[in-house]
């Protein structure tokens, strides 16, 4: 992680990207939206088997940013959304670390 990073708040950012790119993200819809988040995904994928080539930094920011976006055009609360969903222990198994049989 970089020094300069501060606390950071899911909720605000979600609102800033909307006042920045809402009405963009809005008229280009959720499969647009989406598959702006997909190639963010392959470009990550890219940046983690090469490293030394790619910002790997700046690609896992834009895969939260695209997430973000398409949470608002989907009408998702994305920072409600995950934190009813991971409430900091495992869901399964209710541990923290989790003690379920890891996925291959
Ligand atoms: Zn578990």
């Amino acid at each position: 992680m970089s020094n300069h990073s501060k606390a950071f708040d899911l909720r605000q950012f979600q609102q800033h990207m909307a006042e920045t790119y809402g009405d963009k993200d809005r008229e280009r819809g959720v499969a647009g939206t989406f598959m702006y988040l997909m190639e963010e995904i392959g470009e990550l994928s890219e940046a983690l088997r090469q490293p030394g080539q790619h910002d790997l930094e700046g690609e896992f920011a834009d895969c939260l940013a695209w997430l973000t976006s398409l949470a608002h055009v989907a009408d998702i609360d994305l920072a409600a959304a995950t934190a009813q969903k991971y409430t900091g222990i495992c869901n399964r198994c209710g541990q923290s670390p989790c003690i379920c049989k890891s996925k291959p």
